[in-house]
C-alpha cells in the first residue's frame, strides 16, 4: 500500500488512477479542488489514517486506562488541520484492544483519497528503546530549578559539562538529560511551545498521563545526548537530506518541527483524550 503516492496523485485532477476511484470518493475530491472548499466538511468525509500500533509485548505502555486487559493500542488521524477547533494538527482517535478479541482483520482498510501530505506517515517498523525521563524545568519546583543552576551540585555528582554549556546549565538539563525527542510512549511535556497549563478530564477531572508523542523529527541539533548510535554518521553529514532520512524516518511534519503529544484520561477508556502541540 503506497498511500503517499496514491493521496499525491489524488490530489492531481488529471491523474489517470482517479479513474479507479469510487463516485462518491470522485465526488469528494472534486469538492477538494474548489477554491470554497471548506475543510471541517471533510472531516467525517475521509477515513482516518493509522498512524501508530503498538502492542504492550514490544513497547512499555502505559496502564490502560480503568485496569482493562487492553495489550493493543492504535491510533488514527483526520490527515488535515482542524482550525474550526483551533487545532493546526491532525486530530486523533485512540483504541485499546485486546488482541484476544480481534478476530475479523478487514484485508483492504479504506484509505484516504485526500490528505495533508505532511501528515501521511512513511509506514514504519520500530526499534524501541526503554529510557528514563525527568520533568522539564516547567513542571520542577523553584528550589529545583535553582539547584539545576547551581554548578557544584553539578561537579559534585561527577558531571562532565561540556564548556559550552557552563552558563546554561538548565538549558544542558531540559535538552540533553530531561525529556527525550522522537516518538515514543509515556513520558512527560515538553513545554516550550506552550506554557504548562492544567491537563484535567474534560469528564472526570483526573490529571491525563502522556500517551503517545507523535514527532516530527527522532532528534535535533540541540540535545545531543539522544542520537542513536546508528544515526551518529548521519547527524554528523553536512547534508540536510541525510540528516532528514535519519531523523525523520516517518516524514510526518507537525507545524514547524513540533509534536503532536496525546494526553488520556487513566481511569476510563471512554474519557476523550486530549492533544497538545509541543
Ligand atoms: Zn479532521
Ligand atoms: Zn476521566
Amino acid at each position: 500500500m503506497d498511500q503517499q503516492r496514491r493521496v499525491r496523485k489524488a490530489k492531481n485532477p488529471d491523474d489517470p488512477r482517479a479513474d479507479d476511484h469510487t463516485p462518491e470518493e470522485l465526488a469528494i475530491m472534486e469538492r477538494f479542488n474548489n477554491p470554497g472548499w471548506d475543510e471541517e466538511e471533510t472531516d467525517h468525509l475521509v477515513p482516518m489514517l493509522p498512524v501508530a500500533q503498538l502492542y504492550a509485548r514490544d513497547v512499555l505502555l502505559p496502564h490502560p486506562p480503568g485496569g482493562s486487559k487492553a495489550d493493543l493500542l492504535q491510533v488514527l488521524w483526520c490527515p488535515f488541520d482542524h482550525p474550526e477547533q483551533e487545532q493546526w494538527m491532525p486530530r486523533t482517535a485512540v483504541f485499546w484492544r485486546s488482541t484476544a478479541d480481534v478476530t475479523e482483520i478487514l484485508t483492504s482498510p479504506p484509505e484516504p483519497y485526500a490528505a495533508e501530505e505532511l501528515y501521511v506517515p512513511v509506514p514504519c517498523v520500530l526499534a524501541p528503546e526503554q529510557v528514563i525521563e525527568y520533568p522539564t524545568p516547567p513542571d520542577l519546583s523553584k528550589e529545583l530549578q535553582e539547584q539545576l543552576k547551581d554548578r557544584s551540585r553539578w561537579q559534585a555528582a561527577g558531571a562532565r559539562i561540556d564548556a559550552g554549556f557552563a552558563p546554561h546549565l538548565d538549558s544542558y538539563y531540559a535538552g540533553d538529560l530531561s525529556v527525550a525527542p522522537g516518538w515514543k510512549t509515556g513520558g512527560h511535556p515538553r513545554w516550550g511551545y506552550v506554557d504548562p497549563w492544567p491537563r484535567p478530564c474534560l469528564s472526570c477531572g483526573t490529571d491525563m498521563d502522556p500517551l503517545l508523542t507523535i514527532a516530527s523529527v527522532e532528534w535535533d541539533g540541540g540535545g545531543q545526548s539522544w542520537i542513536p548510535y546508528e544515526d551518529e554518521t548521519a547527524a554528523a553529514s553536512p547534508r540536510n537530506h541525510v540528516r532528514d532520512l535519519a531523523r525523520r524516518p516517518t516524514a510526518i511534519q507537525i507545524a514547524d518541527l513540533h509534536d503532536q503529544q496525546i494526553y488520556y484520561c487513566p481511569m476510563d477508556p471512554g474519557h476523550p483524550h486530549r492533544e497538545l502541540m509541543q
